[in-house]
């Protein structure tokens, strides 16, 4: 990789203005206030990014169509493909969380990988082309969720093993490579090293101060692809998104979301989210009949597990991301560890937001396998709905909400001496 040692980069986290000094090969250079990751040093990233990209494809080439988990339940075998199981939601009306499951485990990952090879790879695109790819790229990587469908499975066996007798075939093998291989080639891609190569991220008119932030030197940075603009362009020259040096407006957004996840969030523990039918008579489980389900079965820790990614991490979500709201808007002492504590609390719900999709991925699992047996089917419930929407719903408003303004001080009155008509806040 080419690191320019004189390139400058504004921190998306804490809008500090920082230079990057020499990273070593298979280094990392963090930000020096918040410790977010600026910049690495993969010498071969083209190269590796299209091995894994290919070797991704290849496996989940050889993972469609074919049975790759199966259940026998008293002498009735039944065997599913990936390709089943949004095929049942599908047919079981629940068409919804079947094109959910096919975006985030299928089509998103590897329109992704697509780009990852165009990107990587010698293929002669023209400027305009590649930056229309990295915008896509960057939409669709927040949505990309096949390592949780993965997990989804596992903890689905150890539910099913009290029904019957659980198998994988060689094809669940390949399905986890594709697995694999996918989050290879996202940790060794570089977006910035393509933007970089397509133009220079620098499009500052003022000399630039190291160690100050963007905001005091009357810089924005891009969101898309991280230039470094003066405060007044609206629209950035090299991926020509519109911005603002601060969007307040987003963060109305996020508390507007968060009240609405709240919302949902009560029929989502409510209803049930999945029907189990025994000799023709059904009965509905919500999440929380689950827990206890698996509690006295003796699977505390899957029962844990759902707890935790099904009740405790949206609620958590929901109360963190009010919570940073209130510290950014209308803190009145913000110190260095203060804000680094809240950053950390950012980084945190960024992270485990979409493990929330892991009892979707369990149910629908579940509801692909225990299927056609004369004595045992088990079918989603209306709940199912409400909780994925609560999932989605906590993601975008964590997506909307800036973390730079947890590191601006006091910025609504530095806003109003500024009073810049172009800037929004801040
Ligand atoms: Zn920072
Ligand atoms: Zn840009």
């Amino acid at each position: 990789m080419t690191i320019d040692k004189h390139q400058y980069v504004l921190c998306p986290h804490c809008d500090l203005l920082v230079q990057l000094p020499d990273i070593a090969l298979s280094h990392k250079a963090v930000c020096p206030r918040c410790h977010t990751l600026l910049a690495k040093n993969n010498c071969h990233m083209k190269l590796h990014t299209t091995i894994y990209a290919i070797c991704s494809l290849i496996m989940l080439i050889l993972a469609s169509g074919f049975v790759f988990i199966d259940i026998r339940i008293v002498g009735n075998f039944n065997g599913v493909s990936v390709f089943n199981i949004p095929e049942t939601l599908y047919s079981d009306n629940y068409r919804f969380i079947s094109l959910l499951f096919v975006l985030f485990v299928l089509t998103f990952p590897v329109f992704n990988l697509l780009i990852m090879l165009l990107l990587c790879c010698k293929i002669p695109l023209s400027k305009y082309r590649k930056r229309d790819l990295l915008i896509v790229y960057k939409k669709f990587a927040h949505w990309c969720m096949p390592e949780i469908f993965l997990v989804g499975i596992l903890v689905s066996f150890v539910k099913l093993m009290s029904y019957g007798e659980i198998g994988v075939t060689s094809t669940f093998l390949a399905f986890c490579l594709f697995i694999f291989f996918y989050l290879k080639a996202y940790i060794c891609f570089s977006p910035e090293e393509i933007w970089n190569e397509l133009a220079s991220n620098n499009y500052a008119r003022t000399p630039l101060i190291v160690g100050k932030t963007g905001i005091s030197q009357n810089l924005r940075l891009c969101r898309c692809c991280h230039a470094i603009l003066p405060a007044q362009s609206a629209h950035c020259p090299r991926c020509k998104q519109r911005g603002k040096i601060r969007n307040l407006d987003k963060m109305q957004w996020t508390i507007a979301l968060l009240v609405t996840s709240l919302l949902i969030y009560i029929p989502a523990n409510v209803f049930g989210i999945m029907i189990t039918v025994i000799f023709g008579s059904g009965s509905s489980a919500t999440i929380l009949d689950g827990v206890i389900y698996m509690w006295h079965a003796g699977d505390i820790p899957v029962a844990l597990i759902i707890l935790t990614a099904s009740i405790v991490i949206p609620i958590l979500k929901i109360i963190s991301l009010s919570w940073l709201c209130y510290f950014a808007v209308a803190a009145k002492r913000k110190n260095k560890y203060s804000c680094r504590h809240m950053n950390a609390l950012y980084n945190a719900v960024e992270f485990i937001g979409k493990w929330s999709m892991i009892d979707i991925f369990v149910v629908s699992v579940i509801c692909a396998l225990v299927r056609n047996q004369q004595m045992m089917a088990i079918y989603p419930d209306i709940g199912i709905i409400f909780f994925a929407m609560v999932v989605i719903v906590t993601m975008i408003a964590s997506q909307q909400f800036d973390p730079r303004l947890i590191w601006d001080q006091i910025y609504i009155e530095k806003s109003e001496k500024r009073e810049k008509p172009d800037t929004n806040g801040s």
